[in-house]
């Protein structure tokens, strides 16, 4: 504690005898000044409180006129819990002692039992004591915010949920009026991607755009961007004009770093802002790197800077702690990884969706492949045999396609085969159908949802559709140009449900039928789950 600095004592004592001793022995002692301000009664040391509140100390009689013992001490702690107590008493009672320090006191003192050196030395341990575990639960609060925090970045994979959340607790955790996350990819891909304001009080100034030019003209080289750059103890000439410029009354900004071994390419689309800092001249301002006011953590040259956290005061000034920058820099390591994590998530979660397609779609035609077809009737074989719902399946064959081939060659087939796959893909119009390519020349239509008539329907306009393709086919024996046999199975998936291959035989029937009833037509078969494949020709009607 510092010698010479005025102390102010809050005295609630009713005793006049006591209360002049106390005082005399404050004014006595040396190395500080005492201002006391000394009251009767409990009441009115708490109206003290409530009006002033500026004390270093307290001392406390337990016996009062209008409150007795330790409840008395109870009731100032609840108005005062940041300022340091002393209970003073009559009673050389060592419970009473004990109870007083756990119900906050910071000293017991008998009365009678000490002098002036012993009382001013109890009080200045008193606030050294009470300052210190203040110090402590700060600390404890802090290091119990970063885990939680850190615990919300890591649990999202999610980047703007990881943005949004680090400013937000940053702001909280600085008490501050303004956080935001300034994203640097590049001169022209730069502005800000995340903010939390303090709306109600600082309506966001136009000039503290100012600020992030500033920044940028730091950002030109990017590898010479120091660690901190804590404006309110200005490092670099023409910071503080720049300040009062911009309407802040401090600033502080903070690099993230990414790990040029991680690094992978940025979201351009977040990036809002994109004005270009060429002629911007900022009066008095140097380069901090360059005029060797800031020197640079050793080894930041392998990494690429993903942006800065900025915090404004625009109200006070403001010396920001080392503890709070500490914080603040470990924190920024940890939304850095988060970040390249996400990025790398999302990386993964795109080649994974184009691999799926790959694996769905067939390589030719572009539709569903077999796979995909076998999947969703599975599904749709279950969900409609719960629901008590019809399904529909189609196949469809092209005629005489090895002709096809054999005329016109294996190319000109496959780019056949893709025209007749569009025309059947563009007759299922509801969402749950799926066109596939079933094999081959033959594709087949699930139509969840529909009875006979309606696939009947649905067959009609495959048949059309290709009709008007017109794709000349000399060799065919049924029609000039190339044609399709279709086959139709309906069904309510009867329970206990039998695999639905029982359904792909009916609809096989049908389109042997049609084959051998003269093609380029369509057939029906009536569902019976006991059928096989093209064994009972007579079902047709
Ligand atoms: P039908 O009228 O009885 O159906 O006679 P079809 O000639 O159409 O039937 P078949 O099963 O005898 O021949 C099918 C032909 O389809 C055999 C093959 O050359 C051709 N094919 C199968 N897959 C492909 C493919 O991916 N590309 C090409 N170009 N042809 C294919
Ligand atoms: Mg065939
Ligand atoms: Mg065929």
């Amino acid at each position: 504690m510092v010698t010479g600095q005025c102390l102010k004592i809050l005295l609630i004592e009713d005793n006049q005898a006591d209360a002049e001793l106390l005082e005399e022995f404050l004014q006595d002692g040396t190395g500080s000044i005492w201002q006391i301000g000394h009251v009767v009664r409990l009441g009115d040391g708490i109206e003290h409180l409530r009006c002033s509140g500026e004390f270093d100390a307290i001392l406390l009689d337990l016996h009062l006129p209008d409150c007795n013992g330790l409840d008395s001490l109870v009731q100032i702690k609840e108005q005062a819990p940041d300022i340091p107590i002393l209970v003073l008493t009559g009673l050389n009672d060592r419970t009473l002692a004990v109870e007083a320090v756990r119900l906050g006191a910071q000293d017991y003192l008998v009365k009678g039992r000490f002098e002036g050196e012993l009382l001013i030395r109890a009080i200045r341990y008193a606030i050294e004591r009470h300052c210190i575990e203040r110090q402590l639960r700060q600390q404890m609060a802090q290091e119990r915010l970063l885990v939680e925090m850190l615990e919300h970045i890591r649990e999202s994979l999610d980047i703007d949920n990881i943005l949004q959340t680090t400013v937000t607790e940053v702001r909280q955790f600085l008490n501050t009026d303004r956080v935001l996350l300034y994203r640097y990819e590049s001169l022209q891909q730069r502005g800000i991607v995340v903010e939390s304001l303090d709306e109600a009080h600082h309506p966001w100034h136009p000039q503290v755009y100012q600020d992030l030019v500033l920044l940028c003209l730091l950002l030109r080289e990017p590898k010479l961007i120091p660690t901190v750059v804590n404006i309110m103890a200005p490092p670099v000439a023409g910071y503080m004009d720049f300040l009062q410029k911009c309407q802040l009354r401090s600033l502080l900004t903070l690099p993230i770093w990414q790990t040029a071994r991680y690094l992978v390419p940025g979201r351009r689309n977040r990036v809002s802002g994109s004005e270009s800092s060429s002629g911007y001249e900022i009066s008095g301002f140097r380069n901090p790197v360059a005029s060797g006011q800031i020197t640079l953590d050793k080894g930041q040259t392998d990494k690429k800077l993903w942006g800065i956290l900025i915090a404004h005061n625009c109200d006070e000034p403001r010396q920001w702690q080392p503890g709070e920058i500490d914080f603040l820099k470990h924190l920024a390591s940890q939304v850095a990884i988060a970040i390249q994590q996400s990025e790398l998530y999302q990386q993964l979660a795109a080649a994974n969706q184009r691999l799926r397609a790959l694996t769905i779609l067939d390589g030719l035609t572009g539709i569903a492949n077999r796979r995909r077809f076998d999947e969703v009737l599975q599904t749709e074989w279950q969900r409609l045999g719960r629901e008590k719902i019809p399904i529909s399946l189609i196949l469809c064959d092209i005629d005489y396609f090895k002709l096809y081939n054999d005329t016109y060659g294996h190319l000109a087939g496959d780019t056949c085969l893709q025209q007749v796959a569009q025309a059947i893909a563009s007759c299922a119009r509801r969402p749950a159908d799926l066109v596939a390519r079933y094999g081959g020349e033959e594709f087949a239509a699930i139509l969840p949802d529909t009875d006979a008539r309606g696939a009947d329907i649905v067959a009609e306009r495959i048949r059309q559709q290709v009709a008007a393709l017109k794709l000349i086919h000399d060799k065919s024996l049924v029609s000039p140009y190339v044609t399709l046999s279709m086959g139709i199975a309906t069904t309510i998936p009867p329970t206990p449900l039998p695999c639905p291959t029982t359904l792909i035989n009916a609809a096989d029937t049908a389109l042997y039928q049609a084959k051998d009833t003269g093609r380029d037509r369509v057939c029906i078969c009536p569902y019976n789950p006991h059928i096989s494949a093209r064994s009972i020709p007579e079902i047709f009607s």
